[in-house]
């Protein structure tokens, strides 16, 4: 098990451009709250030829990337900003509410004194042949060669397929909220329309290059309502077995769910079933029908009974975001 003082170099990045400076062939990893990454450290999770060389701590970057404000309607928020300051803000909560909500049932209060959106965004999936530690098994999210959330214990992955012959599902509930709400993710080298964020990388989660790094969440002005709606076993801490954000208004509809998909996953049948309805009980259910048309569970196998009873978990989530957003 590896601890910090392993590393050949713990870096305190003055800014961002030394931050960025440090980056690059594989060699360093950058470190927010470290609510994700320590973890995937000390475990020794990846192969050794992935392990990076160096530590950036970016909390040491000043002018400080921590900050949420409003800009000519457009909600700015700083990559450090940490989860708890979000749930909490009262221009989240009114302006962009499935944000604010979805930051609140983020893991437990401690954790998101110290977990950041930045990081919450980039986190790593949490299949846990993927999170074994030692490198247990070597699967293609790491350069292997098989998927073994495919043929084995596989009750919490995918239920709408694999990407790039993986199944492990995006754990992030901020993701979905930042989809609806059609969030930009502006980061060193360039703004990304949070739809097109997430990637089946190897072995991360989204499309930035190695040394590139979040620096602002920018939002959109919306008029509508939106909400999240979370479904975990427990409550007071548990990453999302099912999570959905909705955004409603003028019209429009935007739906979208997480944990179901190696990356997060726009509901469009639920979103044209409910798109300039009324909302109620029983349109918000046939939305819900209609988002869930396509899932393919997987099937189980030994000890595993399969993901089917996922898609329920799906169904009354959409359904429940809907009325939300009444
Ligand atoms: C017990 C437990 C429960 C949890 N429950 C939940 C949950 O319910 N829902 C949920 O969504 N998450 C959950 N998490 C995951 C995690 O705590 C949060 O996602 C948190 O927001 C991660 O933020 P961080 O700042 O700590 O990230 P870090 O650990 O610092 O970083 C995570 C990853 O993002 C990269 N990164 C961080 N910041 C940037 C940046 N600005 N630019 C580019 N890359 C960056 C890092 O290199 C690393 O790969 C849980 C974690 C634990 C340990």
């Amino acid at each position: 098990m590896k601890t910090i003082l392993d590393y050949e170099q713990h870096i305190n990045a003055t800014s961002i451009e030394e931050a960025v400076a440090h980056l690059g062939g594989g060699n360093a990893v950058v470190n927010a709250g470290g609510t994700d990454l320590i973890g995937t450290l000390r475990f020794e999770i990846l192969p050794a030829s992935m392990y990076p060389k160096k530590i950036v701590n970016l909390k040491t970057i000043s002018p400080s990337l921590e900050y949420i404000k409003e800009e000519g309607g457009t909600l700015k928020i700083g990559a450090l900003t940490r989860l708890e300051d979000i749930a909490e803000s009262s221009v989240v909560k009114n302006g962009w509410a499935a944000l604010a909500q979805a930051a609140h049932k983020t893991a437990s209060p401690h954790l998101r004194e110290a977990g950041t959106i930045g990081g919450n965004i980039c986190q790593l999936n949490r299949c846990w042949y993927f999170r074994a530690s030692d490198n247990a098994f070597n699967c293609i999210r790491k350069g292997g060669n098989m998927c073994y959330g495919m043929a084995g214990e596989n009750r919490y992955h995918s239920i709408f397929g694999a990407v790039k012959a993986c199944v492990a599902v995006n754990p992030s509930d901020t993701a979905p909220a930042l989809v609806v709400l059609n969030a930009t993710i502006k980061t060193t080298k360039r703004s990304i329309a949070a739809e097109e964020f997430w990637d089946v990388a190897i072995p991360g989660s989204t499309v930035l290059d190695e040394d590139e790094i979040v620096t602002e969440i920018q939002v959109p002005a919306f008029s509508g309502k939106s909400a999240f709606v979370k479904f975990a076993l427990r409550t007071s801490i548990d990453f999302p077995i099912v999570n959905c954000a909705a955004a409603i208004g003028s019209g429009d509809a935007r739906i979208c769910l997480n944990a179901v998909y190696p990356k997060p996953y726009r509901a469009t049948g639920a979103e044209n079933s409910i798109k300039g309805k009324q909302i109620d009980e029983s349109s918000a259910a046939a939305a819900a029908e209609e988002g869930v048309k396509g899932a393919m569970p997987l099937t189980g196998t030994g000890h595993s009974p399969g993901n089917k009873w996922k898609v329920s978990a799906a169904r009354g989530v959409i359904k429940q975001a809907i009325l939300a957003c009444k």
